[in-house]
């Protein structure tokens, strides 16, 4: 339990200023840093000055129920009568959607995806919820394309260990984060595999898949320089225009730069603003023709989509890949209310629920990268713009009103106390080779904190600050 009855504690201006000192200079030495959209400059991430207290039981599920996720999203990338399902319900209106599942059918309608290696690096988002059993963790969403923020949680995790060294009590009950460790982990294994199996004595390079105008390239930088410093393994950073004009493919591989790819690790292309003209999309399809390993392949990208969270909920949808029981008891716990908007009976139904009591859902569409859900008065406004066809590609999902805490947060040197919610995310790990399951590891988390009174985090939208939990 928090031995402080106020937490945090009520600072002394001399105590806020030592504090504030030692996390800022903590930030600066150990590139805890962003890019500031709006001037360019580099400044320190915006943190939060103490870890935020979460459930140890509930933060425990989460990591517990990990790799029985990450072989759910697996399967379901392999599960190709699923996906063209699925997929069906949202193409016809939504442009973006159809793109990508054109990629998708022309890589697996003529068998060009010969690639066998799946790497996985995913993160799985909840928020608390307060139930006659306490806490209990309800999942946000999948991310199985660009989770980001893997190595400023590492750091922001020693950046609280360092800043409340005197405070054992913080320190014994601050879990360490090691995503920092566990995406090069996974990006590199599949490197090696890579290697073995298609190059003789060529080297191959791991590529990074990024937006021209990238806030967060330190975190992505984290990576490349421990794909480097620990593995030896060299990586590149193009955006899909540069892909676009200087990729091409020689005896299937990818080669840019005169360098065999080995990896594709996307931190871009999950968002329509990534695909300007055609270029960006035919850049897309050559590296999914390839035989670079994809992270994420174009399925595994798909399985990520809300559609799919949706239809997972369903009855006996998770059985068909969770045949343990106990597993899939334990995975659908932490399911909300997900509600189709379609023509059906329940669509229907869910689309008459969402008008009478907006302020109870979300309504999201498909898409990624924060700031296009809608809340509250906002749900109706737009459901009621929409025709039949265009609903069916938004899904609705039960508002969670996780516990309101205190933190506080700091930006730019500065600080403010808030009152504050969170989203905890936990990183995952996935490597196989056809049957062959050669990683499956939780790896690491993410605790973003947000002021109550905002729907939506993100640490891109100057919304969330980072923080790390404190176990109760
Ligand atoms: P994205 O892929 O854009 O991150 P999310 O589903 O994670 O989409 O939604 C973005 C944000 O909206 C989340 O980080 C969270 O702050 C808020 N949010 C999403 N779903 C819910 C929900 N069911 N209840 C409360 N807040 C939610
Ligand atoms: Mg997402
Ligand atoms: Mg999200």
């Amino acid at each position: 339990m928090l031995k402080q009855e106020i937490y945090p504690p009520t600072l002394s201006i001399l105590e806020e200023k030592n504090l504030i000192t030692d996390a800022v200079d903590f930030a600066l030495d150990h590139g805890l840093l962003i890019k500031q959209k709006d001037t360019g400059n580099i400044i320190h991430a915006p943190f939060s000055l103490f870890p935020s207290p979460v459930s140890r039981q509930a933060f425990q599920n989460t990591v517990d129920i990990h790799t029985t996720l990450n072989k759910l999203f697996f399967k379901l990338s392999r599960d190709d009568i699923f996906i063209r399902k699925v997929m069906k319900s949202v193409i016809g209106v939504d442009n973006f959607m159809e793109k990508l599942f054109n990629i998708y059918t022309t890589v697996f309608d003529h068998d060009t995806n010969t690639q066998t290696i799946s790497l996985g690096l995913n993160r799985s988002d909840y928020m608390l919820h307060s139930s006659e059993n306490g806490l209990v963790p309800l999942q946000v969403e999948f991310n199985t394309i660009s989770c980001g923020l893997v190595t400023l949680s590492s750091k922001v995790t020693e950046l609280h260990q360092f800043v409340h060294k005197n405070d054992e009590e913080i320190l014994k009950n601050l879990p360490t984060c090691n995503s920092i460790e566990g995406v090069p982990k996974g990006i590199s294994a599949a490197h090696r595999l890579f290697n073995s199996k298609y190059l003789k004595n060529e080297e191959s390079v791991v590529l990074m898949v990024v937006q021209p105008n990238e806030w967060n390239m330190f975190d992505q930088r984290g990576i490349e320089f421990k794909l480097l410093n620990k593995y030896g393994i060299k990586m590149m950073r193009k955006s899909l225009t540069e892909i676009f004009n200087e990729g091409k493919i020689a005896d299937g591989n990818l080669v840019i730069d005169n360098k065999i790819i080995s990896v594709v690790y996307f931190r871009a292309g999950y968002c329509p603003n990534d695909y300007p003209t055609e270029d960006e999309w035919t850049a897309r399809l050559m590296m999914e023709k390839s035989s670079a390993v994809k992270s994420p392949d174009i399925a595994y990208h798909l399985v990520g989509l809300k559609k799919f969270q949706q239809i997972l909920s369903c009855p006996n949808i998770l059985k068909k890949y969770l045949t343990d029981p106990l597993e899939l008891e334990k995975v659908r716990k932490t399911f909300t209310g997900l509600y189709p908007l379609d023509e059906s009976e329940e669509g229907l139904a869910a689309y008459e629920m969402a008008l009478n009591h907006p302020e109870k859902y979300v309504l999201k569409p498909q898409r990624e990268g924060g700031g296009n859900n809608f809340y509250g008065n906002d749900i109706p406004l737009v459901l009621n713009k929409l025709s039949a066809a265009e609903r069916r590609c938004f899904i609705l999902m039960d508002l969670i009103t996780p516990p309101t805490l205190q933190n506080l947060m700091v930006r730019e040197g500065k600080i403010s106390r808030q009152d504050v919610q969170s989203e905890l995310g936990i990183f995952g790990v996935w490597l196989s080779d056809g049957e062959e399951v050669l990683i499956n590891e939780e790896c690491g988390h993410l605790l973003r904190t947000k002021k109550s009174t905002s729907t939506e985090g993100g640490v891109s939208k100057g919304i969330s600050v980072i923080d790390s939990p404190y176990l109760v």
